[in-house]
This record gives C-alpha cells, structure tokens and sequence, in this order.
C-alpha cells in the first residue's frame, strides 16, 4: 500500500535507505525517529505518513524559511497543505485556522514559536491531531549542539493536544541526545532508526598544520585542479575575506562567503558557486543550508570545525553525486580557544539571571518585555535570554500570552511621496500621517508605531497592515524588529535567590557540556580510530567494518594536533594597565567574569554600549584559554 503511494503521490520507485521503517511504524500507530543525514529524504517520512493518518499532521520547524521547500514540494504533488506565521494578515490566519478545523489540509507547518501565541494554542486544542513531526529533532536536547529553548516545551505540547504520535526528524544526533530525545517524548529507543552516516566516497583526512604554514597548505590541496568545486570552512568572517584574497592572488577562482554580508551579496555568490563561475568559495558556517550541488570535490577546514556534528553535516555536502571526493582538516589547537569563547560568552553573569527576575512584576500585572532592552540590560545574550525565559517557563513561575514587533523600518523602493499619491480620501489622509510619523537615516526608514498610533487615533493592526500592503506591492522593503513579549505572571511569589541559584548552575551545566563537546572533537582527530568508523559511531550507526581504507588514520596512521603559536605567561602583563580601561567605563568595579570577557575579546551586550571594542585592552589575551585567563584574574582580584 504504502509503496502504491510513494509512486501515485511523489512519482518515486522505491524508498530511500530507511525511510520504509519509520513510514511502517508510524501508519503502524507508534512514534518513530529518523536519523539520516542532509539530503537523505527525511521530509518523505512525514508527508507520506500523513496520507495514510485520519487526521492532522502538525509540522514543527525550528525557522519557517526551512519549509518554504516542503510547502512548495507539497503543493506541487497535490497535497493539501497549509502554514500560519507572522507575515499572514490575521484574516488569512482565521481562513487557514476554518479550514484547518474542516479538515481541509492533511499537513500544517509552524514555526515553533507560534505555540507562544495564546491563540493559537486555544485554536490547536480544537483540533484532532494525528501526529506531531518534530523537525532538527536536536534541539530539544540541551545536551545537543544546537539547542533551541522553544523546544522544550514541545513535549507539554504533545499531551496538552492530545497528540498520540510523534515523529522525530533530524541529521545530527548523538546516542547521548538519542537518549534525551526518547526520554522527553516517552519513547522507546528502538523506534529511532539510524542510518546513512558511512560515506564511502568521501576521502577524510586530518593534517597538522602550523597557524603560518595554513595558506600555503591550502594553495596546494587546491593547485592541481583549481577547477573542481570547493568549500573551505573558516571559523571568522575576517578569516573568509583573507583566505579569499590569498587564493584570488593565487590565480584560484575564490570567494568570501558570511553572514556579515548583504542577503542579496550572498544570494548572487551562492548561485554563481552553484553555476560552477566560481570554483572555490571560503565560508564561514553561515554557506550551506540548502546547498545542493551535487559535483563539490572537495571541503576544507582551514579552522577545526565547531563540533563533530557540524563536521559530518560540512562534509556531507561533498560527493553527493557518489564520485569520489576529498575532505580535509587543517588542525591545530590555536583553534581552540575561538571555539571555547562562543561558548563562554553564552553564559550568563549571576548577576545578570537575577536582575532579570527582579524585573517580573509581583502585584498581580503582566509582564511586558522587549528581549533586546532586557537583554543590554541584564547583559545576557539573546538566545540565552531566551533559554531564561523558557525555564522560568517550565518552572511555572510565567506563561507566555502573545507577542508583537515594537519596530518596523522600511528601505523605499518608491519614495513616500509616491506611495502616498496612489491613495484617496480618507485613506490618504491615514498615510499622509503614517509617513509623518517616521524617522529616516540614509538607507532605512524607522516607523515609531506608537507615535502613529496617537497622532491619528488609529491602531496597531492598521498601520502594520498598511506596511505590509506595501512591502507586497514592491513599494518599499519591509522589516520587523525588537519582538515585545508578554507574559501572565503566575507565580508571584517565587524565591528570588533559589531560582537564581537554580539557573545559574544549568547554565554552568550547559557551559561545560559544550566545552566537552570541543574535547572530544579533538580527541575524534586526534584518535587512533578510523575516521569513517568513529564518524558513524559517533551517530550510532552500526557498521561493520572498522577501517575504511579512505581516511588518513587507515591510510597514514594516527596524528597529533598541537599549539603552534607560543605565548608568553601571563606574569609578563600587568595586571592594572590590561583592566583600568573596563574599569574606568563602568560604575562598579567589574567582576572576574567581565573581566575575562573583555580580555578576552567576547563581545556581550554590555560592551557594545560602552564600546568596549575601542578600548585598549578589549581581546588583548584572545589567543589565549578563557579558562586560564579567568583563573588568573580571579586569583589577582581575591589576594
Ligand atoms: P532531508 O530532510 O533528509 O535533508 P529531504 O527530505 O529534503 O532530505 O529530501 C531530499 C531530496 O530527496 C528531496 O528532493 C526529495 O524529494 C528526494 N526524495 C525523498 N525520498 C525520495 C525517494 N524515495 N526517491 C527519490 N527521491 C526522494
Ligand atoms: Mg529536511
């Protein structure tokens, strides 16, 4: 039956490697879990189930933009399905929402943070729902590379809709996050089926490389045939824009690629590496969601990769039309501590956690924030903010009502003048007053909505609908920023020391997690193992044999990865001159944590206030381990 569906519905002639298993045991009534990687047809998993299920299947997705794709895919087979964001007008979400009750659409797909959403919530719980497909899977796993607070919750979900089935989808997920995963949805382990992780047509090999000796070393892994498709992974942009440079010197037809680039930039690098004008383009990780470009032959890390699972999904991009293809990392441990600082500058100052429960109000009155005033406030970075928040969540101390944006800004593709002329009467009069009420800089346009709102005595929904209007009719450029939250406060009288405790020791937790990961990334290049058999070990793919003959520990034998910049102890700086600028910029003296970070070079939101970055001293000790730098000045500031 199933096999009749795969070729009625999608035009396809037989399964990929896996996708039979977990498709059985989900028509079967049971939840299931998919591990392939990128690119091995995961999606199918859910779309075809959902045929053979008598009611809704509910997609959840960590980004929207990751399932414009599957939305399209559907439609073109014919399969009804819907999605509900931010950017629909709310009289399209309540047409979608009828419909959804109807039964009108087999599939919907959300974002994850629409369950913020209150409404939403109370709309869900009218709704049979079949199956809940989690997609990236991993993020529920504080324990995973990639956590996503929001996911948490995706369990409480399940039960508060009464959603019988889950199904678990992702590329990268360690036994360990496996685990985590089952626990959370109270699932059995055997219903996670593994596969695909063995490539045998990916040559991966570890060289030890001098920090000087780098750009030589990639001119000739490339020289000999400049014309084959590459990726160099770098782990900073500055990195990208040298590397590139270096290469275009070298006659090699090279570009930068990341995320400190224009969206359009990227999209016209990307396609003119996907046509095969460029040969070689040097990326930060921002380059290769969605690539796919079946002849690159080769992927570099000029830097160590960020974990081994943004190993395996770099890699993975090479070779996909089977021929035989080259990997390479260019190891050593200066590497290391750019890594670690990602990390560190993540978690949050005790103090910080706490000034942000002192902030929730205790009289009974909602709680209103903007996560980027609370965030230079508390000096948190957002996405631990947000982390903050979901466990305060958890916690039962607040629930989320709704959200809203406080900020618009447009660039005009037509002036004001010219929008404003294609309207009449009253109408006009509303967007002669919308356009007095904004602030205009060179390329952007700020639209103070508040400011609009009482000068004309109209409200938010018109005026962003308004806005909208235009970005559609190709009037102006339009984007939302600065998200509001609201939040009902339910537990008032919560202890303000002890959950300050509490948070500040998970997020220590967390810290040392990730800093482990590091380690044993080292010590998987470092090993004596296979490269390929630790590879799919790592996934808990079960593969019979232990050496592959196409790495370089099978092929030339273990390597070792070591410093190859010396740097001089730290009794040789002076304490004083390194931290008096901080410390002149703040009204309390800085604790051994700023401190750290400053030195450092870990850019947290108090110092983008302060400008830290142009003070002397800010990344002053960057080459060296967070973790010896805060030791010394710990052991400085207690004597
Ligand atoms: P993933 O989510 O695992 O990265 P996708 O679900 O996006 O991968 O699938 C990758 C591609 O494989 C898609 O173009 C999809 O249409 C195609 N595909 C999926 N299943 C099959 C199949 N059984 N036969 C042929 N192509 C398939
Ligand atoms: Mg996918």
């Amino acid at each position: 039956m199933i096999h009749q569906t795969l070729k009625k519905c999608f035009g396809f002639d037989k399964f990929k490697t896996g996708q039979e298993e977990v498709i059985r045991r989900v028509i079967n009534g049971d939840s299931a879990g998919a591990i392939f990687p990128t690119g091995s047809g995961k999606s199918l998993c859910y779309q075809l189930s959902a045929l053979h299920l008598p009611a809704l299947t509910l997609v959840v997705s960590p980004l929207l933009a990751l399932m414009k794709d599957q939305l399209d895919f559907l439609s073109s087979k014919g399969i009804a399905a819907a999605t509900i964001d931010s950017s629909l007008k709310s009289e399209t979400v309540r047409e979608i929402m009828d419909k959804v009750k109807a039964g009108a659409y087999k599939i919907l797909l959300i974002a994850v943070e629409r369950f913020k959403n209150e409404r939403f919530r109370k709309f869900l719980s009218g709704v049979p729902i079949s199956l809940m497909v989690v997609d990236e899977a991993h993020c529920i796993s504080e324990w995973g590379h990639n956590f996503r607070p929001d996911y948490l919750k995706l369990p409480v979900y399940q039960r508060e809709f009464n959603v019988r089935q889950v199904l678990l989808l992702t590329a990268t997920a360690t036994p360990e996050v496996i685990d985590d995963m089952c626990a959370k949805f109270n699932m059995p382990r055997d219903a996670v089926t593994v596969t695909g992780f063995y490539r045998g047509n990916l040559r991966l090999w570890v060289k030890p490389a001098a920090a000087a000796d780098k750009p030589d070393l990639l001119y000739k892994l490339l020289k000999d045939s400049p014309e084959q498709a590459s990726i160099v992974y770098v782990t900073l942009q500055q990195t990208a824009e040298d590397v590139a440079l270096f290469l275009l010197g070298k006659n090699i037809n090279a570009v930068a690629y990341h995320a400190g680039m224009e969206d359009e930039e990227r999209k016209k690098i990307q396609n003119s590496f996907m046509r095969g004008e460029k040969n070689c383009i040097v990326a930060t990780i921002a380059f290769g969601m969605g690539i796919d470009k079946r002849d690159i032959r080769r992927v570099i890390h000029y830097n160590l990769p960020k974990s081994i699972e943004n190993y395996s999904q770099e890699i993975g991009r090479a070779g996909r039309d089977g021929l035989n293809s080259d990997c390479y990392v260019l190891a050593n441990r200066d590497d290391v501590n750019v890594l670690e600082n990602f990390i560190y500058g993540d978690t949050p100052e005790t103090d910080g956690i706490r000034s942000v429960l002192e902030e929730i109000p205790r009289d009974g009155a909602r709680w209103e924030l903007r996560i980027t005033r609370l965030s230079t406030f508390s000096n948190i970075r957002i996405l631990p903010l947000k982390t903050l928040l979901v466990y305060l969540e958890m916690k039962g101390i607040v629930k989320p009502l709704y959200s809203y944006f406080a900020q618009y800004r447009y660039s005009n593709i037509i002036s004001d003048g010219d929008i404003a002329s294609k309207f009449k009467g009253e109408r006009r009069q509303f967007i002669d007053s919308l356009f007095s009420g904004v602030e205009k800089s060179r390329i952007w346009t700020t639209v103070d909505i508040d400011k609009i709102k009482y000068g004309y005595n109209t409200n938010r929904d018109r005026i962003t609908a308004a806005l909208e209007y235009f970005h559609q009719h190709g009037f102006i450029k339009l984007e939302a920023k600065d998200t509001v939250e609201i939040y009902e406060v339910i537990m008032p009288e919560f202890d303000i020391d002890l959950t300050t405790r509490d948070l500040a020791l998970l997020f220590k937790q967390k810290e040392q997690t990730e800093i482990r990961r590091i380690e044993k990334m080292l010590r998987f290049f470092n090993g004596s193992s296979c490269l390929s058999y630790a590879l799919a070990d790592y996934f808990g793919e079960k593969i019979n044999r232990k050496k592959c003959d196409h790495c370089s520990i099978c092929l030339e034998g273990q390597v070792s990865i070591e410093k190859s910049i010396p740097l001089k102890p730290f009794t040789e700086y002076d304490f004083n001159e390194l931290t008096d600028p901080l410390t002149a910029k703040l009204k309390t003296p800085p604790g051994p944590e700023l401190l750290t970070r400053f030195l450092c070079g870990i850019t947290v939101p108090v110092f983008s206030k302060i400008k830290a970055k142009q003070l002397p001293g800010f990344g002053k000790l960057e080459k060296y381990r967070y973790a010896d730098v805060r030791s010394w000045l710990e052991a400085f500031l207690t004597v």
